[in-house]
């Protein structure tokens, strides 16, 4: 398989550097613009696997860089924003990207984000492969519906499940309460984000060690939640 293609579009060239030191160290090919308008051309002519571009660029919203590429392609795009911009990462996610980080953001969070958006594309060639879903000390059968912690199998109610394997699905990348909402409950109740967290406050009761400090079920403060993936 040939090296990874990453477009990044990034102002702010100490950003656009620490990148490029750190993907092109684990051999991902990197190619940068700096502003929106050469970005989109870049993802056009390159071809990339995953796409990292900024909110805040000089000629155009980063969100209007994820519109116009979604016009034409379906390649993972990670957004990087401002830590607390809560408003934006939704807005991003509802744009189409598929994951953010917040600035700043360190070289593991960055390569585990990337690993992440290139097994969601290689996943979607070959679908109906991965019928078990295993992180640490947590096992999902999916085929069989059975639900293991270190061994030990746990019952969960049709919900639990269901909110369980819906994060499953989306391992490693953030799931807006609105999102869940949509899948777990159906499409009349996206206004009701206590639902969510009341559901995600049992399964975490159930499945992990220290409720409070989960391992697996990890909150996004004013977005959503994340199943770790790794
Ligand atoms: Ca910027």
């Amino acid at each position: 398989m040939p090296d990874p293609v990453v477009v990044v579009i990034e102002d702010e060239p100490q950003i656009r550097k620490f990148l490029r030191a750190t993907l092109e160290g684990q051999g991902y090919r990197l190619f940068e613009a700096s502003t929106g308008a050469d970005g989109v051309v870049e993802i056009g002519s390159r071809q990339p696997d995953v796409v990292i571009v900024d909110l805040g660029l000089p000629d155009m919203d980063g969100l209007e860089v994820i519109r116009r590429v979604r016009e034409w392609t379906a390649v993972p795009v990670i957004v990087l924003s401002a830590r607390g911009q809560e408003r934006d990462k939704v807005t991003a996610l509802d744009a189409g990207a598929d994951d953010y980080m917040s600035k700043p953001f360190g070289a593991g969070e960055l390569l585990a984000r990337v690993r992440v958006a290139l097994r969601h594309t290689a996943g979607a060639s070959h679908e109906g492969d991965d019928t078990v879903f295993v992180v640490g000390g947590l096992r999902v059968d999916l085929l069989h519906r059975q639900v293991q912690v270190d061994g030990k199998e746990i019952h969960l109610t049709p919900i639990e499940y269901r909110l369980l394997t819906t994060l499953v699905h989306y391992a490693g990348k953030v799931v807006t309460h609105q999102h869940l909402l949509r899948e777990v409950w159906g499409p009349s109740h996206t206004e009701q984000a206590h639902y969510a967290r009341v559901y995600m406050a049992h399964l975490r009761h159930k499945l992990e060690v220290e409720p409070a400090r989960p391992r697996y079920l990890l909150t996004e403060p004013g977005v959503g939640y994340r199943l770790a993936a790794e």
